[in-house]
């Protein structure tokens, strides 16, 4: 059975950052990926807020830097689905694969996420063309014009008011005719002139030619079909944590994201979270980055402890 010192559970910014470090630690590195090394960033057109780009910088392209810089310092790298980890004694522990079983000393989970889908016509086709799932991203392409915002939770209203600082109008659209979103978030939103509600309405389809340019509604009230003009659509009906492999083995919060302390440290010895999965990470590239180096270098630390 193949042994490392770390095994690192998904390739996206998260698990590429922690490998980076964890090798140029001379720690042993596996790095397991089941879809293609970036995770999130891979499926990314333009990214304008990471620093060091000026001009933003294509998913893609990072993607293949990262993981071309990881692999340069000696991390092993698969392409294989992390099924189960077991935790058979401090510090051995077993990750399971579609493929093979490996014994680590140490595992950082960064296996991300992703946000959910509508579902609908058009969702695809116009994802990076006025479709978004992240205001923070992308709302600085929309800046001074009319947006809408669909879903009726805490992010809903907590990215459409952050949006109400870029554009001149945010419409929510919400399935239901009252919120699930926290009363102080609601209150705000109510409070702020920039926010309109559309309130028993659906999305059935984003239209456009190249770009958005609208999108049918339902009224699930009265099933009338109509269509609004948009530039921007943010989609929040909730994040999709890759945590069920772990079994509930690992302790997770209600949406599946893992709980872990400032140092990445979960409640379980030698296992590390790191990136979206984590519970409060703020869902962006940077971030995810530097979850992964502190994963990294707590594992270093707890390592060399039971070292010396
Ligand atoms: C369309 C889009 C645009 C975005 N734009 C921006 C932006 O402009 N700026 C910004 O800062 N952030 C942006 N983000 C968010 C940012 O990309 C993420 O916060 C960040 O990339 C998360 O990295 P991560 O490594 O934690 O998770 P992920 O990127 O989700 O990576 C997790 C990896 O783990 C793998 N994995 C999952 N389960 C398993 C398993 N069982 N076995 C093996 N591998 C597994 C997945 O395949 C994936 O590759 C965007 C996200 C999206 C989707």
């Amino acid at each position: 059975m193949e042994q490392y010192d770390v095994i690192i559970l998904g390739g996206g910014a998260a698990g590429l950052s922690a490998g980076l470090y964890t090798t140029r630690a001379m720690l042993s590195t596996l790095v397991l990926e089941s879809v293609g090394y970036g995770g999130q960033v891979l499926v990314t057109d333009i990214i304008e807020n990471y620093p060091g780009f000026p001009e933003g910088v294509k998913g893609p392209a990072l993607s293949i830097l990262m993981e071309e810089q990881t692999r340069k310092f000696g991390a092993v790298m698969k392409f294989e689905e992390v099924i189960s980890i077991e935790q058979i004694g401090e510090p051995i522990k077993l990750v399971n694969t579609s493929e093979a079983i490996y014994q680590a000393r140490t595992i950082i989970i960064a296996t991300g996420g992703s946000h959910r889908k509508l579902q609908v016509p058009g969702e695809e086709e116009f994802a990076g063309k006025g479709v978004s799932y992240c205001a923070v991203c992308d709302g600085n392409f929309f800046r001074n014009q009319k947006v809408i915002v669909i879903g009726g939770g805490d992010a809903a209203l907590d990215e459409g008011t952050y949006l109400t600082g870029l554009v001149e109008q945010v419409t929510i659209i919400h399935r239901r005719d009252e919120l699930r979103a926290s009363k102080i978030l609601q209150q705000r939103a109510f409070a702020n002139p920039k926010i309109d509600f559309m309130w028993s309405h659906v999305v059935e389809e984003f239209e456009g030619n190249g770009i958005l340019e609208s999108v049918k509604l339902r009224n699930l009230k009265t099933s009338e079909l109509f269509s609004i003009p948009t530039a921007g659509a943010f989609i929040y009906i909730g994040f999709d944590s890759n945590s069920a492999f772990l079994n509930g083995q690992v302790p997770v919060d209600e949406f599946g994201h893992i709980y872990a302390n400032g140092q990445m440290e979960t409640s379980l010895p030698g296992i590390y979270a790191c990136g979206d999965i984590r519970v409060a990470s703020d869902k962006q590239l940077g971030g995810a980055v530097g979850d992964g180096i502190t994963a990294a270098l707590a594992s270093y630390r707890y390592l060399t402890e039971l070292d010396t």
